[in-house]
């Protein structure tokens, strides 16, 4: 409302109100950030903590709006459809990259539909069961998916989530297809998964390390190079005999293309506050990931990062054959 009253006062006084001055003043009514996953996972713990932050620097409210489904790609749509004037974005995941891929027909372009603001932080994948399901180790568990496909179920956030493009890459390094329970995140995933419905799945450290430190998941691999610091015990998954299987989520923060530059160029200011705010950091680093220095929480780092990525993941997508419409 604010915002509406402030453009009739401007156009009354100047008969227009031009593009810089908006900018200048913004923002000026609450900004909601469209997460597009459901509440309670990686992607929607990584937004709250980085709005609560930012909100404080931007002395605005920050709403975060839940739009899953479709892997991530409903979301991003309405925000590809969203007024570029700062006042709606989306925060996503590597998921951005790969539906540019896995997606036959997207109602949104990922490579031009968005003005990036900036990388927000990497984060670990690690495999986990329910606390009840047989396999103790990564070796018996690819032996026991082998031998139990049709019955055994991966839980994911649909096509075009991280966790479908790790469900993916572990079913192509074991040359099993299994059954796959989407869901519209891994909050509600993880609620399954914890309640014993779905078998297992690959999700962000930052909706699993609570988890395995509280004993309530099996936890087979980090698809990382080396150990977590916050997870020693818990083999990569090169040393449980999956070579070459080392990525991280990387989360990025958008507005819809055609935003003011000096507006995406102030959320990036106040997003480089947020990833250095202590409270950010030492919630960060429970969960087992760490802000992205400064120099990458910018337009152009996230830019780059999104096309080295979309062409980084095209020929194994292609090669895995996975597509939806
Ligand atoms: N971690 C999820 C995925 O991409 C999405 C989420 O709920 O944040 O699989």
């Amino acid at each position: 409302m604010k915002r509406v009253f402030a453009l009739l006062a401007g156009c009354a006084l100047v008969g227009v109100l031009s593009a810089p001055a908006a900018a200048q003043d913004y923002p000026t009514d609450p900004i909601t950030i469209i997460v597009p996953f459901s509440a309670g996972g990686p992607t929607d713990t990584v937004t709250r903590l980085v709005a609560e932050s930012m909100s404080k620097s931007l002395g605005e409210q920050i709403v975060v709006e839940n739009v899953g489904g479709a892997g991530g790609t409903l979301g991003a749509a309405r925000a590809a459809k969203a007024e570029p004037d700062g006042y709606t974005l989306l925060l996503h995941h590597i998921g951005m990259a790969t539906s540019a891929t896995l997606y036959r027909k997207l109602p949104y372009d990922p490579k031009t539909a968005f003005a990036p603001v900036g990388l927000v932080t990497e984060v670990p994948m690690v495999l986990v069961a329910r606390k009840d399901f047989p396999p103790n180790n990564l070796q018996e568990l690819i032996t026991y998916a082998k031998e139990n496909k049709d019955a055994v179920t991966y839980a994911n956030a649909g096509v075009g989530a991280a966790s479908h493009l790790c469900g993916m890459l572990f079913m192509q390094a074991i040359e099993t297809p299994l059954t796959t329970v989407p869901y519209k995140g891994t909050g509600p995933a993880m609620t399954d998964l914890l309640g014993g419905q779905v078998d297992f799945m690959c999700d962000q450290t930052t909706n699993t390390t609570g988890q395995i430190k509280a004993g309530e998941v099996k936890a087979y691999g980090v698809f990382a190079d080396q150990r977590l610091g916050n997870l020693p015990d818990l083999p990569t998954v090169k040393e449980g005999g999956l070579e070459g299987q080392s990525f991280a989520i990387w989360h990025g923060l958008y507005a819809p293309a055609g935003t003011p530059e000096a507006i995406v160029n102030k959320l990036s200011e106040a997003l480089k506050t947020a990833l250095a705010d202590q409270r950010v950091i030492d919630r960060f680093a429970e969960l087992g990931t760490t802000p992205v220095p400064a120099d990458r929480a910018t337009p152009a780092a996230l830019q780059d990062k999104l096309l080295s990525e979309i062409d980084r993941w095209k020929p194994v997508i292609e090669a895995a054959g996975e597509y939806a419409d």
